[in-house]
């Protein structure tokens, strides 16, 4: 396994991502989606993998929403870096991770564009139940 840190820029998310998956073998994803191509994101993910995502201030974390609304773009509020996507439904939660934020990020290779728009709520669940990795969420000082 491979076990992969990163963090937002000042520290207060931080994710950890446990893949088999090499850097070298990552599929790298740049969504063409109006939110990812603004922050010209590159998510990675492995169904057979965990991600944890560690929140440091509760209430510095944006939990930002847009068009369907049923996916968590999970960003700091203190210095703005946009550290994954995160999709839950009851106590089944999966997320992806952005490379930049990643200690490791320059040993992944360069993205490919995908295109997801059209998809419906139950498309968007399926395909991430899929192709995202399991996730969980660690709120401290709560
Ligand atoms: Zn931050």
């Amino acid at each position: 396994m491979h076990h992969f840190h990163g963090s937002c820029h000042c520290g207060n998310l931080e994710v950890d991502y446990s893949t088999a998956i090499a850097p070298a073998d990552s599929a790298v994803r740049a969504c063409q989606c109006s939110f990812c191509r603004k922050h010209d994101a590159r998510a990675i993910s492995d169904p057979d993998g965990t991600i944890e995502i560690i929140v440091n201030q509760p209430d510095l974390l944006e939990r930002y929403r847009f068009e369907l609304g049923v996916t968590d773009y999970l960003l700091c509020r203190k210095c703005g870096v946009y550290v994954s996507a995160y999709s839950q439904r009851d106590s089944e939660a999966y997320a992806n991770v952005m490379v930049n934020v990643l200690d490791a990020r320059a040993q992944f290779p360069a993205p490919g564009p995908v295109h997801l728009d059209g998809e419906d709520e139950l498309g968007k669940w399926q395909r991430r139940a899929k192709n995202w990795t399991p996730a969980t969420m660690r709120i401290l000082g709560q």
